[in-house]
């Protein structure tokens, strides 16, 4: 490739949209063309364009992103671990993590009950007619079972299967011992680098095809899910969704700024690329690569803690998750007409924060845990039937209240930590959504050479 081919300079004639910008069109025309389907109800558009079309290309593309998280996590914290360089840090990085994030939970469900409780959505709601759905409930784990489980029997099986908390486990443990070996380690910590820098390449290349995979996601999310879902279960819906936005524009900024100090209006904007991604796809875990893009390459966190902050926070940092939980318990007592009291309510609480952890972060089982809930205070499970209908679109602001979780507590800690670069983060431009994709001039003809050497020479 000659320089001008590829130099990024700028078109006169033509001014590019950023990646987000387009993004949000997408989403928009999605939500535009999932409105007019849902009303037209043509048998054909649903079975081959919605179903069919859209449906292939939002697996397509929230398999793209899937297939990046687990070899970008496993690189990304190796090179955190031996970055940090200090067992002693690593342990206080972890600790500081954990604490935040139940914190964060914590308050953000104690705010739902309150909020909850005060608007009362469901008084006054007639059971009768309401299809039960056949939901079934989830027995709750012990503390225990999920401390357990941290530690793989099988590293491979792990990986294979995508448990993140196994996974950040071995490979800080991989790290560790990396670390340990010291000088006779250089090489290997080199190559980890290089593999890292690929991942992000590669995370580069699948957000490409960010603009058509949204569109295909949203608009097929709003095909399927009709207005008229949401009119019975309208004060559930509106108080979720006022509660969730308090606490992502108001509680978690304020937290942000007293803990750390940053500018809460640069880091929406920052963030804002992640949960775009968070709502399209309703996972947090698909959203790792772009959630750590966003913080590393946009505000400046150092790698060294955001790769171990943002899969640990998409694994057990469920604000949004909980807030969803306490609403859903207060509609459901208020509906039944049951009385949880404050101790019922203390015991959600509880409940939700150990349910975050051990809720992996993809679209739905949010709601399954909240049947571990609802059991352990005694309400009926079947109530779920109710608000199962509404509740992709509530899951796609839920997750993007999640991950604005994770970004706010891996960023305290850095900041805290020393290991955020102020200057990245006050710079509107950096980690523009393009520049990655640029071809490193040098190395390219550096890789021709070497092409054209013999290998024995
Ligand atoms: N979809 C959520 C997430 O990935 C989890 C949930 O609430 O269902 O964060």
């Amino acid at each position: 490739m000659t320089a001008e081919t590829s130099s990024p300079a700028p078109n006169p004639g033509r001014r590019k949209l950023t990646l987000t910008t387009q993004i949000m069109l997408a989403m928009t025309l999605g939500i535009v063309v999932g409105v007019i389907f849902n009303n037209i109800q043509n048998e054909f558009i649903n079975t081959n364009i919605v179903s069919g079309l859209f449906g292939m290309i939002g697996t397509m593309f929230v398999n793209g992103l899937k297939m990046l998280v687990v070899p970008l996590v496993f690189f990304s914290l190796l090179c955190g671990v031996t970055g940090i360089g200090d067992i002693r840090v690593l342990g206080r990085v972890g600790g500081k993590s954990f604490a935040l994030y139940m914190f964060t939970t914590a308050i953000g469900i104690a705010a739902a009950i309150g909020v909850a409780s005060v608007i009362g959505p469901g008084r006054g709601f007639d059971m009768r007619g309401v299809d039960t759905g056949g939901v079934e409930g989830e027995a709750a784990p012990s503390v225990w079972e999920v401390f357990a489980g941290i530690v793989p029997t099988n590293p491979i099986q792990a990986f294979a299967s995508g448990e993140m908390l196994q996974i950040i486990f071995y490979t800080i443990i991989f790290g560790i011992a990396v670390l340990m070996l010291g000088a006779r380690s250089r090489r290997f910590v080199q190559a980890a680098e290089y593999m890292n820098e690929v991942m992000m390449k590669i995370v580069a290349i699948v957000m490409m095809a960010a603009p058509i995979g949204v569109f295909a996601l949203i608009a097929k999310t709003f095909t399927e899910q009709g207005i008229d879902l949401f009119k019975p279960v309208l004060a559930y819906v509106l108080t979720l969704t006022g509660t969730l936005f308090l606490h992502l524009f108001v509680t978690l900024m304020i937290i942000l700024k007293l803990f750390s100090g940053l500018n809460p209006f640069i880091f929406m904007r920052k963030i804002r690329p992640a949960q775009l991604f968070a709502f399209s796809t309703a996972s947090s875990n698909a959203t790792i690569p772009v959630t750590l893009r966003s913080v590393t390459r946009r505000m400046g966190v150092d790698n060294s803690v955001a790769s171990f902050g943002i899969p640990f926070g998409a694994t057990i940092n469920m604000d949004g998750t909980a807030i969803m939980q306490g609403v859903a318990t207060v509609f459901l007592a208020n509906v039944y007409g049951i009385d949880l009291g404050l101790g019922g309510y203390l015991t959600v609480i509880a409940m939700a924060v150990l349910a975050s952890i051990g809720t992996a972060g993809v679209p739905g089982v949010g709601l399954v845990m909240l049947t571990m809930v609802l059991g352990q205070v005694g309400l009926p499970i079947e109530g779920i039937a109710l608000i199962l209908g509404v509740d992709r679109l509530m899951d796609m602001i839920r997750t993007a209240v999640n991950v604005t979780g994770d970004a706010v507590v891996t960023s305290i800690v850095a900041k805290t930590e020393g290991k955020m670069d102020m200057a990245v983060f006050n710079d509107p431009d950096a980690g523009a959504d393009t520049e990655d994709l640029d071809i490193d001039e040098d190395a390219e003809e550096e890789l021709a050479s070497l092409a054209h050497t013999p290998a024995w020479s």
